[in-house]
């Protein structure tokens, strides 16, 4: 990045007391001024392979009602993709969905070690501090990652207005799971319309991984979450259902079940 950019992780709420820490890996469609909108039209970075449209406002409802820090990467999935592997082919996509991407073709080592340590490397050290810090003070974390999805995906209409992602750690998302289909108006996607084996869950794998934190993915169809006050609903919603698990006791440390 150009050093007239300012620095792209964002916390919020950092000091947050609640049980749990949330990202929005894909909150962001800026791409910083020294990549000239990797080549595209302006219009291309309001498509879903730049962001998650509405996520972060999910995001933040949830901080605020959880008291949760939240923690986000204030750059476009399509300059680097915080959740991915470093190693992944689609860490820094040059196509997808009908989209040439010219600012990532035929990058060289040094762009994607540029890239890596601008934006993907504080961005996890961000994370990893903040745990740090929680783990020192003591206090349970359970960690939630907010993404949305887009409703057509290859000629094809998506019927979950929710997903709910999770790996072999199971906790939170049986409770998500559990208190939404008991709404007959949803359609609950598990572990779809991706799952972990898409490579999808780098951050959360990652980071549950030194204390077994409890963790889940939460995936939202972009069109449920079109503008502020949806976004208010579904984040205070999905508040209320988790803020139930961490009064259960259930969200410290390695589970018993
Ligand atoms: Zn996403």
């Amino acid at each position: 990045m150009a050093a007239g950019d300012r620095d792209p992780i964002e916390i919020e709420n950092a000091d947050g007391a609640g049980a749990f820490v949330i990202v929005c890996d894909h909150a962001s469609q800026t791409v910083p001024l020294d990549y000239a909108s990797l080549g595209l039209a302006p219009e291309a970075l309001d498509r879903h392979i730049a962001w998650d449209p509405g996520a972060l406002g999910v995001a933040r409802q949830m901080a605020a009602d959880l008291d949760a820090p939240l923690l986000w990467p204030d750059v476009s999935r399509l300059v680097i993709d915080c959740n991915r592997d470093p190693a992944a082919p689609d860490l820094i996509v040059a196509e997808g969905d009908g989209l040439t991407v010219p600012g990532n073709s035929n990058l060289d080592a040094a762009e994607r070690t540029r890239r890596l340590a601008a934006v993907h490397a504080p961005y996890h050290a961000a994370i990893e501090a903040c745990l740090a810090a929680r783990r020192a003070a003591g206090r349970q974390t359970s960690l939630i990652a907010v993404h949305s999805f887009t409703p057509v995906w290859r000629d094809r209409h998506r019927p979950w207005q929710i997903g709910i992602l999770f790996d072999d750690d199971r906790r939170l998302a049986d409770t998500l799971i559990g208190a939404l289909r008991a709404d007959p108006t949803l359609t609950v996607g598990v572990n779809e319309p991706y799952s972990p084996a898409d490579r999808v869950y780098y951050t959360l794998s990652r980071h549950r991984a030194q204390d077994a934190l409890a963790a889940v993915m939460i995936e939202i169809r972009n069109d449920e979450i079109a503008d502020a006050t949806a976004q208010q609903q579904w984040g205070s919603r999905l508040a209320t259902i988790v803020r139930d698990f961490a009064i259960d006791g259930q969200a410290a440390g390695p589970a018993a079940a």
